[in-house]
């Protein structure tokens, strides 16, 4: 059953309050506030949170694994279907600070595995002191990124999301309509060596969110193209295929098209079994 009470944690704080205190261009990251240098105690550090909540992995190798999920706020990317629409087009401005958030964790005594998740988690600077303190007190974590970006930290499962072209949001596709994020979208959304460290340093899967068929050809590109950078063996079952859908009647018109394609391809097809229990109910 998903729990979404504990969000109650998080300080709201006013749009202006949260500039002045967290500087943050617009992609929403947050800086250390050790501004000497110095690494502070993890109490003085702080993420923006956008919902913490305790539910099942939906999605990848650890589909059905009860899981504690920690959303941050913030992307550098603009999807046009991003499933986080507060994390990314309209990112919401509440912090926790890093204590908080692992008490709350904490709380959640039935599974000892941690998802975080965005938006795109990798901006923060204290995404990785989180991943420490969520390491030591023996956590598996797994950190769900689009692989633009680069972090050292104790990951146990990097589950990697490349964007593909299909993502980005034309005036068309745009949910404000103005197609103003296209250019900035489409120069970022692939960065192979951020995707080839990432697969290097960590266990890792490649999961690819897929509109339809016209999208194969773009994913077997990116995915010749980490395997040329990579020492890793990259294996066609690290490679996932995801029906793009935050509804069920979304996912009932691609299902079924992504399910042959990996089928057909080798690859291995990752339901979204939050969508498919609770539908587009918040905190699953
Ligand atoms: S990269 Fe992820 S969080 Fe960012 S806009 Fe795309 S789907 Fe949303």
């Amino acid at each position: 059953m998903p729990v979404n009470d504990d969000v109650d944690a998080v300080r709201e704080r006013s749009d202006s309050d949260e500039r002045a205190m967290n500087p943050a261009d617009s992609d929403g990251s947050q800086q250390s506030t050790a501004g000497d240098g110095s690494q502070p105690s993890t109490a003085t550090h702080t993420l923006p949170i956008n919902e913490l909540f305790h539910s099942l992995q939906g999605e990848g190798k650890l589909a059905g694994v009860p899981t504690v999920f920690v959303r941050t706020s913030g992307c550098n990317l603009r999807c046009w279907f991003c499933d986080s629409y507060h994390t990314s087009w309209e990112p919401t401005h509440a912090t926790m600070s890093l204590e908080e958030i692992v008490s709350t964790v904490e709380q959640y005594t039935q599974t000892t595995h941690v998802v975080v998740t965005g938006g795109e988690p990798l901006i923060h600077d204290d995404i990785v002191p989180l991943l420490g303190r969520l390491d030591e007190q023996g956590y598996h974590t797994t950190v769900e990124t689009n692989g633009t970006i680069y972090r050292d930290a104790p990951i146990h499962l990097a589950s990697v999301s490349p964007k593909l072209a299909s993502s980005t949001p034309t005036a068309a596709t745009d949910p404000n309509g103005d197609g103003e994020w296209a250019d900035r979208h489409e120069r970022d959304r692939i960065d192979f060596e951020a995707l080839a460290r990432l697969v290097d340093a960590y266990e890792s899967q490649l999961k690819f969110v897929v509109t339809g068929r016209d999208d194969l050809p773009e994913i077997e590109e990116i995915v010749e193209g980490v395997r040329a950078r990579t020492d890793s063996h990259v294996r066609d079952t690290d490679v996932l295929l995801m029906p793009e859908g935050t509804t069920r009647a979304e996912l009932n018109e691609t299902r079924r098209t992504v399910a042959e394609l990996a089928a057909e391809h080798g690859y291995r097809y990752t339901p979204r079994i939050h969508v498919d229990v609770w539908n587009d109910a918040p905190g699953t």
